[in-house]
């Protein structure tokens, strides 16, 4: 949906190492140098995308993601936020998340930060337990993500969300009980957890025979016992995934399932902007000598914008809101997807006539179900 308002995406492709089950776009090697260069190549895409696009929108969303986008310094995250600025213009009140890794911000890094408007944190956490952190090739331990946390907070922080995630090497239910409930305890405003896959061309693709992991059971029983742990803290699970406290929902990721505008910069970012979807290729090397990384660009017909607002809406707890669903898109949803969605009511599915959504165990088996549209 257009607005005059979009999401913008800051990609920022270092880390300190690689862990294990990673295939985001990001590399180790970078000295002052590259992330210079880097930096400046940011803002001179950003610059040329901005004067080239009618219709320039507000960002009323900022989201630095990476790799670990907190290895650049303060002033160079204030120099790109300056330049979205200059070119978009950021809303007031407008929510800037950073991304970042224990050990890659210490309590001063983390107060030239707030003092340059980025209100929200993301920390990738992922487990309380060091032989599992070890396991997935994670350079820090559990007291480190406790040091940025804690500082995190003293910095003025007060909208943090935690990665966690389930189905990992060495885990057990009992070790991601202890997990969940540190965490919870803890109490960062959001949580968003992810359920380990292989991906090829990862050091766990490359040795997945080898791979010891929790079984598809125990897998499914952590994730049912996270969503009911998290709401007796008081967490609302808003999307598949993520979680909120009092509401404090992830407002640039709810673009994404929601459809709305976003612009996305730097290598492997993605975009979709006026009913257009684009992306920008993972060549780095490419980017910091100044390619035209543009990769493909795809106007979206009417009948994919429908599917796309299925499978994106029904990650959503609140699901589609039939009537609208038909008022947008001229199609009637019971007679396109009713069939298969009844199939799996009312166990996976809860549908009337005015909502669709999956229910909590359907969350689960939400990709199998949306396969089968
Ligand atoms: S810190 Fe995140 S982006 Fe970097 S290698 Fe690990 S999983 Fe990948």
């Amino acid at each position: 949906m257009m607005t005059d308002k979009a999401g913008i995406y800051i990609h920022v492709p270092f880390c300190l190492s690689k862990c294990h089950y990673c295939d985001f776009c990001s590399r180790t090697r970078a000295d002052d140098e590259t992330k210079k260069l880097y930096v400046t190549r940011l803002c001179e895409e950003i610059r040329v995308f901005g004067s080239e696009l009618e219709g320039r929108p507000v960002a009323d969303t900022v989201y630095f993601g990476g790799g670990t986008p907190t290895l650049l310094s303060s002033e160079q995250l204030s120099r790109i936020l300056d330049t979205v600025n200059e070119v978009f213009g950021i809303d007031q009140g407008a929510e800037i998340t950073a991304e970042t890794n224990p050990k890659s911000a210490d309590l001063l890094k983390l107060r030239d930060m707030r003092s340059i408007g980025i209100n929200r944190l993301s920390i990738g956490m992922q487990s309380v337990h060091d032989n599992e952190l070890k396991a997935l090739g994670r350079i820090h331990r559990f007291s480190d993500f406790a040091d940025t946390y804690l500082d995190a907070r003293q910095a003025g922080f007060n909208n943090v969300s935690v990665d966690l995630m389930y189905g990992i090497p060495e885990q057990n239910i009992e070790s991601f009980r202890r997990s969940v409930e540190t965490l919870a305890v803890a109490h960062p405003e959001h949580i968003s957890s992810y359920c380990l896959t292989v991906e090829d061309g990862t050091h766990f693709g490359n040795r997945r025979d080898s791979l010891v992991l929790p079984d598809e059971d125990a897998v499914s029983e952590m994730y049912i016992m996270m969503t009911e742990m998290l709401r007796a803290y008081g967490y609302e699970k808003y999307e598949i995934s993520n979680f909120a406290h009092n509401g404090q929902v992830s407002r640039h990721n709810l673009k994404y399932w929601k459809r709305e505008d976003y612009l996305g910069f730097g290598p492997a970012a993605h975009s979709f902007f006026g009913g257009v979807r684009f992306a920008n290729s993972r060549d780095v090397e490419g980017y910091l000598n100044g390619k035209d990384i543009k990769e493909h660009s795809e106007k979206i017909t009417d009948r994919d914008a429908a599917d796309e607002y299925v499978m994106l809406g029904m990650r959503l707890r609140e699901g589609i809101d039939i009537g609208e669903f038909n008022r947008i898109f001229d199609v009637d949803f019971m007679e396109r997807y009713g069939n298969t969605f009844e199939r799996f009511a009312p166990e996976y599915i809860s549908i009337d006539d005015r909502r669709c959504a999956f229910t909590d165990k359907g969350m689960f088996v939400s990709n199998y179900i949306l396969s089968e549209t």
